[in-house]
């Protein structure tokens, strides 16, 4: 399908998702399967695209030292725009303090963090392996997917001929499944259009969507402004000063990845369209695009991040407890790393959250009075976490051949 079309479809897809959510309410639930089976469809491809992408990405990536170099201005760009992300958050909810003036009315932990106390950074640093990979793939661990097929192209490199003859085999498979990707996106106006309808529905509708946003508004608004600036000032300013190209366009190419993260709400249901509009739309390399986005996917989340430090805050400001420079500090470290735990799925952040509203000794039960509008914000994170990888494949792309090729192996 031609790309232009395909945009104006899914545009129109999520219009009218909206339109027929707000005003017919639950009865949209009638059409949730229709979503799931878009979901599921692309779900289904993500663990061979994870799988066959790490394993082509890295071995086209070429020798030990290239792949150190890529992998650390990859990690680099991840932490430093993460850092930014939250940075913008403290300076957003802070200034505009949407806790002030509201009383905590909730006084239990929800259930979805609820025994989740004991996550720390060491349970973040075991998620990186697991003792069954089949496991892995049946829950969508991707962390452990994602080491195990990097060592093992890696290893594949060392291995000469028939070495060589696995990774081309692998290099079909990626081929293929973005072939699926493909024919998957003809559904996907529909199917974003019944995500959006039938979640907008269960939620009651356009009238409580309204009274639920009234009574924690200022907080939603704190969120996706600090969000819209780090989209639209922080990473356009980077992508056009790293690799000189036209955010507007790289954006316009990557609509189609950016309204399916809005209406799936997980960055990794999103991934096949993401490298399909990186590599396909935008050109960029082939091998930092297998390399960049499934690990973005994963570890990179500059909405999640940014959301968790306002979420947190705002707690605070809601019990009347002081933040200071140093309390600020330990929110900023704790929020990239529950950023970089979080998985790509949706509501993921509220359960990080527990991390850092821990490290700051701010009671669980605050979590609560986020939670009916979560599923509003997680589409409005997602968003910004999958254009962030974008912008991380193309900022990779352009420094692994600017610096790493041309400059030598030094
Ligand atoms: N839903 C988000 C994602 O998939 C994670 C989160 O913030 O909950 O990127």
């Amino acid at each position: 399908m031609n790309n232009n079309r395909l945009l104006y479809l899914m545009i129109a897809g999520i219009l009218l998702g909206i339109l027929c959510g707000w005003v017919f309410g639950k009865t949209m639930e009638s059409v949730s399967w229709l979503g799931e089976m878009f979901l599921d469809s692309l779900k289904m491809l993500v663990v061979p695209l994870i799988i066959s992408s790490m394993i082509v990405g890295i071995s086209g990536l070429g020798d030990i030292r290239k792949v150190g170099k890529t992998g650390l201005i990859t990690l680099t760009y991840f932490m430093a725009t993460t850092g930014i992300a939250v940075g913008i958050g403290l300076l957003m909810v802070n200034l505009l303090e949407p806790g002030a003036t509201i009383e905590i009315t909730q006084d239990k932990i929800p259930t979805n963090v609820a025994g989740k106390e004991a996550i720390g950074i060491t349970d973040i640093l075991k998620s990186f392996v697991s003792p069954n990979l089949i496991h892995s793939m049946a829950h969508m661990e991707i962390l452990p997917l994602i080491v195990f097929s990097l060592v093992f192209g890696a290893v594949l490199t060392t291995l000469g001929e028939p070495g060589k003859q696995a990774i081309a085999f692998f290099d079909t498979v990626n081929t293929a499944i973005m072939k699926m990707v493909h024919l998957i996106m003809y559904f996907a106006p529909i199917g974003v259009f019944a995500l959006i309808a039938s979640k907008l529905g269960a939620a009651g509708g356009g009238e409580l969507f309204l009274n639920e946003l009234a009574k924690i508004g200022k907080y939603a608004w704190t969120v996706i402004l600090a969000l819209l600036v780090h989209g639209v000032l922080v990473l356009p300013v980077i992508l056009y000063f790293v690799t000189g190209r036209n955010p507007l366009v790289y954006f316009k190419n990557l609509a189609p990845a950016l309204t399916t993260s809005f209406s799936t709400a997980s960055s990794s249901a999103t991934l096949p369209v993401t490298i399909e509009c990186a590599e396909k739309n935008n050109q960029v390399s082939r091998k930092a695009s297998l390399f960049v986005l499934p690990l973005g996917a994963t570890v990179n989340m500059n909405g999640t991040a940014l959301y968790e430090a306002v979420a947190v805050m705002f707690i605070a400001q809601m019990l009347g407890v002081e933040m200071g420079f140093a309390e600020q500090m330990i929110v900023l470290v704790t929020a990239t790393l529950a950023g970089i735990g979080a998985a790509g799925i949706p509501e993921a952040g509220l359960v990080t959250m527990v991390m850092v509203l821990q490290a700051v000794g701010l009671p669980l039960e605050g979590i609560g009075m986020l939670l009916s509008i979560d599923w509003f914000l997680d589409r409005c994170r997602t968003t910004l976490n999958v254009w962030g990888d974008s912008v991380g494949a193309a900022v990779v792309d352009t420094i692994e051949k600017k610096w790493i090729e041309k400059g030598g192996n030094d």
